[in-house]
This record gives C-alpha cells, structure tokens and sequence, in this order.
C-alpha cells in the first residue's frame, strides 16, 4: 500500500488518492471528541472546554480552532459559509471553503440566509441569522482574563470562583486613562450571569448581536485547545459601568460607497484618485444584497 503522504495542494487540485481523506478531513475519533467537547461547552454558556487540538493543513496564523468546530459539525444537508473580514472572497475563507467542499462534498454559498453553518473571522454577519443556523467563530485567544493575569492556572481558578474583580479594575483604569472603555476588539462580556467571555476577535459592534441571539454560537481557538459556546437565547451582557455604559462604534452619518448603506460596520480605505477617505460595508454579502435590493426597486 502507497503510504506516501499526499500534500494540501494535490488534495485541493482534485488529484489526491481517493480515500487518502477521511470525510471532513479529520478522523472520526477526533470529531466525536470535538463533538463532546461542543456539548460539554453548550452545557455550561461562555465555559472555555479544553479540547485534543489537531494539526491541520492550512498557513500558520490562519487558526484552525473555528475549522475544527466547522470540521466535527457538518454533515450531509449542510450549506457552508466562510467570511474572513466579513468578507466571502478573502484568501483564507476561499481555501477554508474549498477544503470543506474536496474532502465533504457539501455545497457552499456567500448567501447568508442560504447557510446552514457560517464559519467567521472577525464579524457576525449584518443580517440576523435564523434558529436554524449555527455561526462558528475563529477565535485567535479566547481568555478574556488574560490581560489581566498571565498565569493559566489562576485565570482558571478566577473562573471557577467567578473572581471578575481583575477585570473591573482593568475597565476602570482604562475609564480613568482613556476617558472611555477602549477596547476595540475581544470586549469582556457576562455570559447567562456567570462567566466572563471574550468576544474575540468581533468588533464592539457585533456584540449586542450576540445576546439571546436565537442561533447557536461555537467559538474555537486551536493553539489554545479550547472550546467554548453560546447556546440560543442566552443572555450576553458587556461588562461596562452605569456612568460610562458600552457603545458600539459611532460612524457618524457615514454611508456605505458601493450601497449606500447606513447602518452597517465599515470598513474605511483611501481612494487613490481622490485621496479622499472611503467607507464601505464590511460584510459584502451584505452589500451585494442591498445592491440587488435597489436594482430591483429601479
Ligand atoms: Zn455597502
């Protein structure tokens, strides 16, 4: 038998050995343990669950902590969406999507609506996901205490004793610093009243999403080897203070340059004509919709 190890290459060019891949690329053994892990994380809302983390064949930096979540949960009837950035043509979404389609088979889609899973970096998408829908996250360091504590054992002992007081005083020292709460990315929250969560790597404005959201939320951090979820309907509440309460960014009356759109995130670039600065819709699947939208209006 050819033991010969085939590359990721050959296997996305079609011209790997049939049967050198099992279905969703990881082993059934290693699914059914990501599984556990997954329910365990459902259990016990914004738990960090440790998990046997695989390597995987995509570019270091990438993270495979959402693809594993992605990997272990789809199954025949599912419709996969990948977003890096919020958007569906990125080089990482497109490999992460063409793998899941060479070793599975399923169909995949930049329509959100028409997903079953969406596996995401960086947002929740700007149209509001169904029961039916579950979104994975591609989380870069799930421990929202890690700022305020190096040490694992002790962030984990925090957790277990919901000794928060850390965190408190890193919001209040920013307050005192910054005139606000800065944090731009990865904002602490309480999840179902007991653990504090990161909302790694979501800007301020996807969190409100994320409350009693009525979809299932998995979260995975492949270097860390952790697990951890949202399950539907659960109450997601960002740790602030009554006098400086969150906010979500403020874009002003900024609009959308391809669409039009004033009520989405954006993403800002410069026009190199103009020199002027431009904004556009961070989520294109998003963008495109409300520009078909308006085709048809016309
Ligand atoms: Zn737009």
């Amino acid at each position: 038998m050819d033991t010969e190890t085939p590359t990721f290459d050959a296997l996305l060019a079609g011209s790997a050995p049939s049967g050198g891949y099992n279905y969703a690329f990881l082993d059934e053994v290693t699914k059914r343990a990501i599984r556990r892990a997954i329910l365990k994380a459902v259990t016990v809302p914004g738990y960090q669950v440790p998990f046997g983390s695989r390597e995987l064949p995509i570019a270091r930096g990438w993270g495979t902590g959402g693809l594993q979540v992605t990997l272990a949960i789809v199954g025949p009837g599912d419709r996969l969406k990948v977003i890096d950035q919020g958007a569906d043509a990125g080089v990482n979404a497109s490999n992460i999507r063409r793998l899941v389609e060479r070793t599975t088979g399923l169909p995949t889609t930049t329509e959100t609506a028409a997903a079953t899973v969406i596996q995401t970096r960086h947002r929740v998408p700007e149209e509001p996901l169904r029961p039916d829908q579950i979104l994975v996250y591609q989380v870069p360091l799930p421990e929202p205490l890690r700022i305020v504590e190096p040490s694992e054992a002790k962030t984990r002992r925090m957790h277990a004793e919901g000794d928060y007081s850390k965190v408190w005083v890193h919001l209040y020292e920013d307050v005192v610093r910054q005139g606000e709460i800065s944090i731009a990315t990865g904002y602490p929250v309480m999840v179902n009243g007991r653990h504090v969560m990161s909302t790694t790597p979501v800007p301020r404005w996807d969190v409100p999403k994320m409350d009693r959201a009525p979809f299932l939320q998995l979260f995975g951090a492949g270097r860390e080897k952790r697990i951890y979820a949202v399950p539907p309907h659960t109450s997601v509440v960002p740790l602030d203070f009554e006098d400086y309460p969150f906010r979500v960014e403020a874009f002003g009356d900024t609009a959308c340059a391809r669409c039009g759109a004033t009520d989405a995130y954006f993403d800002q670039s410069v026009d190199d004509a103009t020199s002027r600065r431009v904004y556009t819709c961070s989520d294109t699947a998003w963008c495109d919709r409300e520009l078909d939208a308006q085709e048809v209006a016309w």
